[in-house]
């Protein structure tokens, strides 16, 4: 690991001020990604920003009827808080397939969203990665792809966003809340706030550097059946190889986002408006673009089969 200075944050001010002005600086939440990609080299901030004191550990309502939470919520909290298993039961169902029961108990909204990719090459120091070292080149493409993106790649990186939880927050219509390094405040559609790969895969997000997620808000509760399932090489404790998160209304509308797919959350609305014809036309809509390869052509088929067991089970 590189040497570090370290510092506690007075404030979220401060703290986005202090990270917007040292470009080395990284935040430092409940470290479960960071530190395992410091320890690998991976991520060499020169600077950690400890925000665990900053409190921003609250859920509550919005004026609208909607719900704030606050970046520090812990994953365990967050699934167990009685109004988001209530009306937001989607976020808890997924959360709680993600990582492990500890893990969970550290890690954070915020960092949960901004967890990096599982691509194995890009955890692989000695593997060319235009993610980890831009313009290095992909490893992946023409490598070992099973796992990877089917939808919304680039010639320069086909990684897909490994969290649970975005893939709900995308299915929600989440809005990601942030402090700048010049103390402005700004509102992100979950929509937006990831980016695709293009030519820079090494920016995943719309984030300015030292830009500080506060809270992340949920529009008040749609109601119907929310379902999230997720397909993976192990019952537990392992990484979606496709997951469906899905919000089915009773007069059949609804709202379908799917993980493991893509670079981030793949949503797509016209594909939501398909959801009467079924699966199939839900699937094709969702992945028309696909540009799979051959190791993970699968991943097509999964994602309508995935999706039809959810229909299935909306339907009771
Ligand atoms: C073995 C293992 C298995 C896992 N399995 C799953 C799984 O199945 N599904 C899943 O979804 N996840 C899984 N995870 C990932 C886990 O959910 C993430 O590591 C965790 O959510 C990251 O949150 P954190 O608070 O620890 O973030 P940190 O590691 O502290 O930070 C992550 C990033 O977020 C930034 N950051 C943190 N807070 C803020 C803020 N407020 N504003 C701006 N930037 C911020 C940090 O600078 C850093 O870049 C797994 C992790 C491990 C180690
Ligand atoms: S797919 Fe992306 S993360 Fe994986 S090796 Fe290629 S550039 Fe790196």
């Amino acid at each position: 690991m590189r040497e570090f200075t370290y510092e506690r944050a007075t404030s979220v001010e401060q703290a986005a001020a202090t990270a917007a002005a040292n470009p080395g600086a990284k935040f430092i939440a409940g470290g479960t990604n960071l530190l395992d990609l410091m320890k690998l080299e991976i991520e060499t901030p020169t600077h950690l920003i400890d925000v665990n004191g900053l409190g921003l550990d609250t859920i509550d309502a919005t004026a609208d009827g909607g719900l704030r939470i606050d970046a520090m919520v812990r994953n365990t909290d967050l699934a167990a808080h009685e109004t988001v298993r209530r009306d937001y039961a989607l976020l808890t169902r997924a959360l709680v397939s993600g990582a492990s029961g500890q893990l969970r108990n550290k890690a954070t909204t915020a960092g949960n969203l901004l967890q990096r990719t599982r691509c194995p090459y890009f955890y692989d120091p000695n593997q060319p990665c235009n993610k980890r070292q831009p313009g290095s080149g992909c490893s992946a493409i023409g490598g070992f792809t099973r796992q990877l993106a089917i939808v919304g790649t680039s010639e320069a990186c086909i990684a897909t966003h490994p969290s649970d939880m975005a893939v709900a927050l995308r299915a929600l219509d989440a809005v990601v809340e942030t402090v700048k390094g010049d103390g402005s405040t700004r509102s992100i559609p979950i929509a937006d706030f990831h980016c695709l790969p293009g030519e820079t895969p090494h920016i995943e997000t719309v984030l300015e550097q030292g830009e500080f997620i506060t809270s992340v808000v949920l529009p008040p509760p749609v109601g119907g059946r929310q379902i999230y399932r997720k397909v993976r090489d192990r019952a537990s404790y392992a990484f979606a190889i496709v997951s469906v998160g899905a919000v089915i209304l009773p007069d059949g509308t609804g709202k379908i986002a799917v993980g493991g797919v893509a670079h981030k959350p793949w949503r797509l609305e016209a594909a939501d408006q398909e959801l009467s014809r079924g699966a199939r036309a839900v699937s094709a809509a969702l992945l028309a673009d696909a540009r799979p390869t051959e190791q993970n052509r699968f991943k097509i088929d999964l994602v309508e089969r995935t999706l039809g067991a959810v229909l299935l089970e909306a339907r009771g």
